[in-house]
């Protein structure tokens, strides 16, 4: 063969390979009787999102660690989940909320793009804290109610930062909610929970809650 011909040979097998090593297959993974369905993702991952769920599934309230005139007076968890916060119901109204999950760019962090279709990205897994994720899935678990509970545009002017995306300037962008039962009310919700009860690093909990209820604009 000529050098071109084993070039050209050489390249389009390295592109089978690639396209080989890149399809994964599509599993199920089961919790109680929630069927899922899941695909793109290496083993390593698959075993992190069964544990984020398993995680959130074991999330149990124990004593207050705030004030309880404090924690009545800002709690919404029961008032817009229509339970009382404990991980077994919290990890079934997630469950419930998605029929598959799939991989998606390197650079996605999740996306529910359709109604039930998780799309999780590569940062998913190594940027975020194991509370990030289990906040993210509730998050993206309430876009699936109704019309979605789609995003507004923050307001000209809005003083906070994004810390997880410090380059993002969040003016103008869609990463607002106009209304506290969207996405980030379900988010800050949760985490006060989180907070209130010391379930994880409280100063973190308390952290996320507090720019997680900067973005709901009224
Ligand atoms: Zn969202």
């Amino acid at each position: 063969m000529n050098p071109v011909k084993i070039k050209t040979t050489v390249y389009l097998f390295s592109l089978l390979l690639l396209s080989c090593v890149q399809i994964k297959e599509t599993q199920k993974i089961i919790f109680d009787e929630h069927r899922l369905e899941i695909s793109g993702f290496s083993e390593i991952q698959r075993h992190q999102l069964e544990r984020t769920i398993a995680q959130l599934k074991s999330l149990i309230p124990g004593p207050l660690e705030i004030k309880e005139v404090r924690y009545r007076r800002l709690s919404q968890f029961e008032h817009l989940f229509g339970f009382s916060f404990h991980g077994e119901p919290l990890s079934a109204w997630v469950l419930r909320r998605f029929s598959n999950i799939t991989y998606g760019n390197p650079w996605t962090v999740a996306v529910n793009q359709n109604k039930g279709t998780l799309i999780i990205g590569d940062l998913f897994f190594t940027e975020l804290s194991n509370l990030e994720r289990l906040y993210l899935l509730v998050h993206e678990a309430r876009h699936s109610d109704k019309h979605g509970f789609k995003h507004s545009k923050c307001p000209e002017g809005f003083p906070f930062v994004s810390a997880g995306q410090p380059k993002q300037d969040l003016q103008g962008e869609l990463a607002c909610d106009k209304t506290p039962n969207g996405a980030y009310g379900y988010q800050a919700a949760f985490l006060f929970e989180i907070f209130a009860y010391g379930l994880f690093e409280q100063r973190e909990a308390g952290l996320l809650y507090n720019s997680s209820i900067s973005r709901i604009i009224q």
